[in-house]
């Protein structure tokens, strides 16, 4: 159930329909705007008397039944979108992120040469692995602790906030340390134990849709994390597995607009691993620009080639660079798209 709170109700008001809602034995989770409260109540219990209780509340605007299963990451819950500061950047405002870097951080001189490149190209985030899901356990598995410390390293010289992967629930407190932003791999989507954990990491969580998750799966994981203690999750489409063999994965493009149509979260397209092909990476981004992602995550190497994870869909710092200038008309209209939409709200 979702109550919203006539235009400035008091203090007192609220509170009285917090207890109501405590004596049918829910949970109660408040959103406090300027002049309007919403509260969100869960847990299990007899709907029907307790809304029809409320609503008698002269205080209560409305009570509302939600049917999806996810209350927190709804829109009805948080009409306007989430914007989400990290190292000095809106994520889910008025600018388009752009978070870019190699798969696995390799070294010292591969990331911070990334590093330089990108932040120069108007990348916010430095990405880069230092824990590997590989589906062999032949493959590299990533630098673990050191592939960190060069990430902090890349960050302090560049200014970029640092977004990496964290695969265990175990090394949530040390990937924290360093990162600014954990990532949750597809793989790790429906991993509870880690959703929990993250729901107290004290950073924010961009969370992938899993290979073969519905979007309705993506939204409960991320309820997950701000059901335990974390408001701050980014939803990654990265494409889905399908029966077609052309791409890597199936880029689900309308993923991002049904997202921004069910949730407030702000949504990323990661182009790399939904195509799996260097060549199909600009097309997507300007898909993911046009169709209003939040921002994007790109893998790109100074040295595909050479790379340790996923050369073959990671762009050269050259073709980041031609990338990125192509993209900027899109961008300049997104913003006017943005700001339209502000006013309109
Ligand atoms: C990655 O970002 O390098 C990665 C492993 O992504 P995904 O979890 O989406 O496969
Ligand atoms: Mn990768």
């Amino acid at each position: 159930m979702i109550i919203s709170m006539k235009l400035h109700a008091t203090r007192g008001e609220i509170d009285a329909v917090c207890e109501r809602i405590r004596d049918f034995g829910y949970k109660v989770h408040s959103i406090e705007g300027e002049e309007r409260v919403v509260i969100g109540v869960v847990g299990t219990g007899d709907v029907t008397t307790c809304l029809e209780s409320l609503e008698a509340m002269p205080q209560v605007e409305n009570a509302v039944r939600i049917s999806a299963p996810y209350k927190f990451v709804s829109r009805e819950f948080r009409p306007g979108k989430s914007v989400i500061r990290v190292n000095g950047t809106d994520i889910g405002g008025d600018e388009f992120v752009m978070m870019a870097g190699p798969c696995s951080v390799e070294s010292e001189k591969q990331i911070l040469e990334t590093a330089y490149a990108v932040a120069r190209l108007g990348a916010k985030f430095l990405r880069g692995g230092a824990f590997k899901p590989r589906t062999s356990p032949y493959d590299f598995q990533g630098l673990e602790e050191a592939g960190l410390k060069l990430l902090r390293k890349a960050k302090q010289e560049t200014g970029l906030g640092v977004i990496t992967e964290v695969m265990s629930d175990r090394d949530v407190p040390m990937v924290a340390e360093y990162a600014d932003i954990l990532q949750i791999g597809a793989r790790n989507m429906q991993n509870f134990a880690l959703l929990k954990t993250l729901g107290k990491a004290g950073k924010p969580v961009m969370l992938k849709r899993g290979l073969s998750s519905t979007i309705k799966e993506l939204l409960m994981s991320a309820e997950y994390v701000v059901a335990h203690g974390n408001p701050n999750v980014i939803l990654c489409e990265r494409g889905i597995r399908t029966f077609e063999t052309a791409t890597r994965n199936t880029c689900d493009i309308a993923a991002v607009a049904v997202l921004n149509e069910l949730s407030h979260l702000p949504v990323i397209l990661d182009p790399s691993h939904a195509t799996g092909k260097r060549s199909l990476v600009p097309p997507l981004c300007r898909a993911g620009v046009a169709i209003g992602a939040d921002g994007l995550i790109v893998e790109c190497h100074p040295n595909p080639e050479k790379a340790m994870s996923d050369g073959a869909q990671s762009l050269s710092l050259q073709q980041f660079a031609n990338m990125m200038n192509e993209l900027q008309p899109y961008i300049a209209l997104w913003k006017q798209a943005r700001v339209h939409e502000a006013v309109v709200a």
